[in-house]
């Protein structure tokens, strides 16, 4: 591995702020390791440019030509820049409900922490080679995988949606072993931080000597650079945990809201601010089906679209488990605990009617809304009506016509029970006049918040296609679409339309 010096551009050395250092050192596997172990990438031959995002390097404060030779070998692993010290950092988790041990960055590679226009921001290399927590894999991601976190996370992000976000996707010829040969890929992974619920799930169950100091430390270190608010809080461990269950409330309702699943919702793909993280085996939802799961080896149905919001609250459980013995006064009064995790209770319900609410263009709070977004998911389940086209449909309802008009055919006739839409429609209608509202206005509101546009399967599979034949276009075309979903775009008529028959026989499963 080589330090680069150059003339092009690089972040200033002094804006790589190293704030890991306390928790670093070299990994003993005898004694268990500390947070964070130094590390290297292992180098890609001949890496190529695949998608980058210029919208978030610009929000960086980033020049126009921050992509160069020299900032592609660094964002493969190649090279680094002066200031950067790479780590990749230990976690434990449970794995479909099983604790399944140290886990770890296994193909993650922990650049450093840039401080950048928009704050501090880790830098993550994934797919970057081997480290101490590979396990005897081999620390690679393939180009199918890379392209599809690429993707998801920048659309998550065009959704408004909090995620880690991809600043790009570089790929290499190296061959990799997966069910057949395939091909090198790395994302390079930019959020306020990549810390999990399984990190502390790690320090909290491993018993080695020291090691409930260092889960202290973490609370203390997300608490100092995250939630600054919660410094004098009586119990960190206690104020970190409700933040976790507030952001994790919020994020599970925001996933149902556009019908995304994300397939893997282990504790270690958990984010300790609530980001999604981790995409592999994602997908949005095409004909209703609320048991739908996305991940092929997921038998059980563990992580389907329904069971999100409540295997959200099992991984609270199991990071309040782990922060137990930071909270002495649970001695005392086992009730503080339960109090916090319990306000999920009221706080994903709370967020996901908001949602809803929004979706249906409903501005004045009442009671019955979360019924009527129910019945409407009822129907649409027993019809398979689309997600996203239904709600987007629904935008152009006009309530002022009878729900039968053929102006309002394009939505009805997603229904085939048309009987059946009609008297929701209808309850939807008096429900709207009752808060005064405009068919225009409500129309443009709703737009909003409905997308035209998520990334299906078969779209990403169609952008894979192309790139593994070395034309990377289609992964760049899907990038600026999805950038802002809520916008019709001239010449992506398709885009917004029902997926193909063959996008049925599409199977993602866990780590590519
Ligand atoms: P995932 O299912 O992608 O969340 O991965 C679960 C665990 O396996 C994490 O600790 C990953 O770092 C690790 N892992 C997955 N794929 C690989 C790989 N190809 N090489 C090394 N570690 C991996
Ligand atoms: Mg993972």
């Amino acid at each position: 591995m080589v330090t680069l010096l150059d003339e092009t551009f690089a972040p200033p050395s002094e804006r790589w702020l190293n704030r890991y250092a306390s928790f670093s050192g070299d990994w003993n596997p005898r004694v268990q390791a500390p947070v964070a172990t130094p590390w290297q990438g292992d180098a890609l031959a001949r890496p190529r440019w695949v998608a980058w995002s210029n919208e978030l390097a610009s929000d960086m404060g980033w020049p126009d030509g921050w992509r160069h030779d020299e900032s592609l070998q660094v964002f493969t692993g190649n090279a680094v820049w002066p200031g950067m010290s790479p780590l990749a950092t230990v976690y434990s988790g449970h794995q479909f409900g099983v604790w399944a041990g140290q886990l770890g960055d296994g193909r993650a590679l922990l650049l450093g922490e840039l401080d950048t226009a928009m704050g501090p921001l880790e830098f993550q290399l994934k797919g970057a080679g081997q480290t101490p927590y590979s396990r005897r894999a081999d620390g690679r991601a393939v180009l199918r995988s890379s392209i599809r976190e690429f993707l998801c996370s920048e659309a998550m992000h065009g959704l408004g949606i909090p995620t880690t976000r991809a600043l790009c996707l570089t790929a290499s010829p190296q061959p990799v072993m997966r069910e057949g040969v395939e091909t090198a890929a790395v994302v390079t992974r930019v959020a306020p931080s990549f810390i999990r619920f399984g990190h502390f799930e790690h320090f909290a169950h491993s018993g080695a000597a020291g090691h409930l100091d260092v889960l202290r430390g973490l609370v203390d270190y997300v608490i100092t650079h995250h939630y600054p608010d919660l410094a004098d809080a009586p119990n960190r461990a206690l104020a970190l945990l409700q933040k976790a269950v507030d952001s994790t409330a919020d994020l599970m309702a925001a996933w149902q809201s556009v019908g995304f699943c994300h397939g893997v919702m282990n504790t270690d793909n958990m984010s300790i601010l609530g980001l999604t993280i981790d995409y592999g085996p994602f997908g949005f939802l095409d004909g209703f089906d609320p048991q739908h799961i996305c991940n092929h080896s997921d038998s059980e149905g563990r992580y389907s679209w329904q069971n999100q919001p409540q295997i959200g609250y099992w991984n609270l459980r199991a990071l309040a488990t782990a922060l137990v013995p930071l909270i002495p006064e649970l001695a005392e009064d086992d009730q503080l605990i339960i109090d916090v995790l319990k306000s999920y209770e009221h706080r994903f319900p709370l967020s996901m009617r908001a949602r809803w609410r929004a979706k249906l263009g409903l501005q004045v709070l009442d009671p019955e809304d979360g019924q009527l977004a129910v019945d409407l998911l009822s129907l649409m389940a027993e019809h398979r009506a689309d997600f996203t086209i239904t709600f987007r449909r629904l935008c152009d309802y006009r309530a002022d016509l009878s729900p039968s008009d053929p102006v309002n055919a394009p939505v009805r006739d997603l229904f085939l029970n048309r009987e059946g839409f009609d008297d929701w429609a209808r309850r939807y209608t008096v429900r709207l006049r009752a808060e005064g509202s405009v068919d225009a206005e409500r129309r443009e509101r709703m737009r909003r918040v409905n997308p035209v546009y998520v990334l299906r399967n078969y779209m990403a599979e169609n952008a894979i296609d192309k790139a593994r034949k070395g034309d990377d276009s289609e992964v760049r075309r899907l990038h600026a679409l999805l950038q802002n979903p809520f916008d019709e775009q001239p010449g992506c008529e398709a885009d917004a339309g029902f997926p193909p028959d063959w996008a049925k026989g599409i199977s993602v499963s866990c780590s590519s």
